[in-house]
């Protein structure tokens, strides 16, 4: 380890940060110092057996946030709006950890950001958890942290789970219920963002100042909806709801999404050639699937 420059990952226990943490490991050029409130859980606590430093912070603890950073080459940075749902808890824990990042002089910090889709579209939408993120890149430049951001598509896995296909009333079809209608709606798997980070960090001259749209593959929902039907041999379609019937459904959070899938519509920037670039190994969606196809077997 002697020697290695050191890159403190937040959200190290998490899914982004988990991803991050395996490639940098993997790659062995650095050494990884990992974040999480709580370092005797079991996902710390492989990270720990994997090689990582880990160590105890909270966004919402400035000092501990501080210890986390000093020393550091660099950083990833990602914070977690579907935690508490609070727009100005995002921007705050984002500019502190930005603030430290400056203070302590890291080289190169690469922050997972989004759009300030509120001031993009000039207060005609409003996306919380992109607007924070957005803030925060704004802010992050403006007190000059040597800063990449990559903002991340719409996560794959999202279709195992929160936004999983739903059976119909005939008990044998599954609909999608994404109000994209015929706009095509980017994607990745969440899994391959760690080496993208790896190769970013391995190239700060490239890099640095850069805002870097993510995407592994730009779909309507239909064409989602027909590689799920011929990987897992069910009969999965678009359910073509609207944006106003979805702002109806009856979940925590819905109107966020639906604000979401509307600036989807406007089709933001993201740039599959690069990811690829970035990481040659990322998955297709038909890739995703046929390695995801067990978790479609109890739907
Ligand atoms: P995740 O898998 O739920 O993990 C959240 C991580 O954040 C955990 O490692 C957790 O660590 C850490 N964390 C949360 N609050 C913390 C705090 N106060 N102090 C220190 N660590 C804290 O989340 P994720 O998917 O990696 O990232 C979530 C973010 O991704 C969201 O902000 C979302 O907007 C963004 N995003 C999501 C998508 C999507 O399609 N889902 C797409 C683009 C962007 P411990 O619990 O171990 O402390």
């Amino acid at each position: 380890m002697a020697g290695k420059k050191t890159i403190t990952v937040f959200g190290a226990t998490g899914a982004q940060g988990g991803s991050v943490v395996k490639a940098l490991l993997q790659d062995n050029l650095f050494s990884v110092r990992a974040v999480t409130r709580d370092v005797t859980k079991p996902t710390a606590r492989k990270l720990k057996e994997a090689g990582a430093e880990v160590v105890c912070a909270d966004l919402d603890d400035e000092t501990s946030v501080k210890h986390a950073l000093k020393g550091a080459y660099g950083a990833f940075v990602v914070t977690n709006f579907w935690e508490h749902m609070d727009k100005d808890k995002e921007i705050k824990q984002g500019k502190q950890i930005a603030d430290h990042c400056k203070q302590l002089g890291l080289q190169h910090v690469v922050y997972s950001g989004l759009e300030n889709v509120h001031k993009l579209t000039g207060g005609q939408l409003e996306v919380l958890h992109f607007d924070s993120k957005g803030i925060v890149e704004e802010y992050s430049r403006q007190i000059k942290v040597p800063m990449t951001s990559v903002r991340l598509a719409f996560y794959f896995e999202n279709l195992l789970t929160l936004c999983k296909p739903q059976k119909c009333q005939d008990g044998k079809t599954y609909q999608l219920v994404i109000p994209m209608g015929d706009i095509p709606m980017d994607g990745i798997s969440v899994t391959d963002l760690g080496p993208i980070v790896c190769s970013i960090l391995k190239n700060p001259c490239e890099y640095t100042g850069k805002d870097i749209g993510l995407s592994a593959d730009k779909l309507t929902i239909k064409q989602y909806a027909e590689i799920m039907s011929e990987v897992t041999g069910k009969t999965i379609v678009d359910s073509k709801i609207t944006p106003e019937a979805y702002a109806k459904l009856n979940f925590p959070g819905v109107q966020e999404m639906t604000s979401m899938f509307l600036f989807y519509h406007m089709r933001p920037d993201r740039n599959v050639e690069l990811t690829r670039k970035l990481n040659p190994d990322v998955q297709t969606f038909k890739k995703f699937m046929e390695a995801n196809k067990e978790a479609f077997k109890d739907l």
